[in-house]
């Protein structure tokens, strides 16, 4: 379905990012890399599905780098037709203790590098008159949760963000939407896990069950591979309506 398109995701070495590059390249994009860590695994990964892989290293809290990585991502592709704003970090501690460094690089790295990103990915697509922005937020852009007042004010930025983006397009072939994932097993959440079980002296599998009890009806973690299903819908000829939504895969966390 997506033969002849290029697909950049951020944060994509690890978790989400990398499912959801995963699965646009099963219908055939080109892809993008970027994050930090290991490279050589993922873009092994990613190729074994048949695809041209590029990997660029930005740090996405440094608005030159991310220049610098839409540059070449056009160089390499010609376009990136679809952008997949991922990468992210997270911080817990209550306002009053919250490390301001903390502060700005949450706010820099999981909403201000959206902003970056989108503006620079924009005049591309509608010249082409087609382009998918996706932008992975969370649950924590529809509703907050003590201690992390950082994550929560950029993930409800994010979630406003792809609101106007959807909108200054909507007469194109442009499309943005958000997708809100509630917990998912992957290196960010086990270190909350691990900092619970420590906290409580408990084993790490009392400690992941209560993580979910607190929060997901279903007691079970989303995986990578159905947030790359929902991303590849987006990008679908059936939502080519579909636009400034924020939806939430999570459990049933914000239906309470
Ligand atoms: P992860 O830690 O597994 O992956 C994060 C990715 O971002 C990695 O590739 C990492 O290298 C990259 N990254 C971090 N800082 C970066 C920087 N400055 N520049 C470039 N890359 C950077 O985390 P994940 O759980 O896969 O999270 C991915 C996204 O999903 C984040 O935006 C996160 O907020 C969101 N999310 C995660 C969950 C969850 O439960 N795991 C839930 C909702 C939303």
């Amino acid at each position: 379905m997506l033969k002849g398109k290029t697909a950049l995701v951020t944060g994509s070495t690890s978790g989400i990012g990398l499912g959801i590059a995963k699965a646009l390249a099963r219908q055939g994009a080109n892809i993008v890399l970027n994050g930090f860590g290991d490279a050589e695994g993922p873009q092994a990964e990613v190729t074994a599905c048949g695809v041209k892989v590029a990997y660029h290293g930005a740090d996405m809290s440094k608005p030159s780098e991310i220049e610098d990585m839409m540059k070449y991502a056009a160089a390499e592709f010609g376009r990136v037709d679809i952008l997949v704003n991922n990468a992210g970090i997270q911080h817990v501690a209550r306002i009053e203790n919250f490390p301001v460094e903390r502060w700005d690089a949450i706010i820099a790295i999981n909403l201000s590098s959206a902003f970056h990103a989108t503006r620079l990915a924009l005049p591309a697509m509608q010249a082409a008159d087609w382009g998918r922005i996706i932008n992975v937020a969370s649950t924590h852009g529809l509703v907050g949760s003590p201690e992390k007042s950082a994550y929560v004010a950029a993930k409800h930025g994010v979630v406003g963000l792809t609101k106007v983006t959807a909108l200054e397009n909507a007469t194109s072939g442009v499309t943005c939407n958000a997708i809100c994932p509630g917990w998912v097993l992957t290196p960010l959440v086990q270190k909350q896990v691990d900092a619970k079980a420590t906290a409580l002296g408990i084993p790490v599998q009392e400690a992941t069950q209560l993580l979910l009890a607190e929060k997901e009806p279903s007691m079970q973690f989303t995986t990578p591979e159905e947030l790359g299903a929902l991303a590849v819908f987006f990008c679908s000829p059936a939502a080519n309506n579909v636009r400034g939504v924020a939806w939430n895969m999570d459990g049933g966390w914000t239906a309470q």
